[in-house]
């Protein structure tokens, strides 16, 4: 199954002169889901990878999170915009290709030594999931991996989390 041709774009979303990467074609798609999620879980489950919690990226990054750490029998640790978390939580600033924002998880949601693999939908630019890394560190815990569904070779995202094992199951 051609994944990539699943996904569809959209000219100048949310900006003008983005091309944005609409993965609710393949979401809704059951076997193409499916497929993107066994793929993307494949490595982790045939390495038997120890892997204690995986954090997701709000919000699409949830989507494939919340079924990784199903399938990998680990907690789950949403990474959320500021704001949205109800108990004490550590921040990191970033920048998106259309703009900056904040991640924040809960203080507690992380032990020191655990074993953390970090899911978004997409890299573009990279800040998103370097934010979500360098939380992972400052509650002390281990960056296993980084996972997406897309990346946008072109944006050269994987250069600034070069310190970091980073997987895509579809480049464009
Ligand atoms: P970045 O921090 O630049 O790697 O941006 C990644 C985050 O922004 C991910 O959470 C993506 O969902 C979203 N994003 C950035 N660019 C696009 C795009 N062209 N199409 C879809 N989502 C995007």
């Amino acid at each position: 199954m051609d994944l990539e041709k699943i996904i569809r774009d959209v000219p100048d979303f949310p900006k003008q002169g983005i091309v944005f990467k609409d993965i609710t074609t393949l979401l809704q798609a059951g076997d193409a889901f499916r497929q993107a999620l066994n793929r993307m879980m494949k490595k982790y489950l045939d390495e038997d990878a120890g892997i204690d919690k995986v954090v997701g990226i709000e919000a699409r990054g949830f989507i494939f999170g919340g079924v990784l750490a199903y399938k990998l029998g680990c907690g789950f640790v949403p990474a959320r915009k500021p704001g949205k978390l109800p108990y004490r939580s550590v921040r990191e600033e970033y920048t998106l290709e259309y703009g900056s924002n904040a991640l924040e998880v809960h203080e507690d949601s992380i032990r020191p030594g655990e074993r953390v693999l970090v899911v978004d939908d997409l890299l573009a630019t990279g800040g998103t999931a370097l934010a979500a890394a360098r939380l992972v560190e400052k509650l002390g815990g281990e960056v296993a991996g980084i996972e997406f569904l897309v990346e946008l070779s072109f944006l050269h995202g994987r250069d600034r989390l070069s310190a970091y094992r980073v997987h895509s199951l579809i480049t464009y």
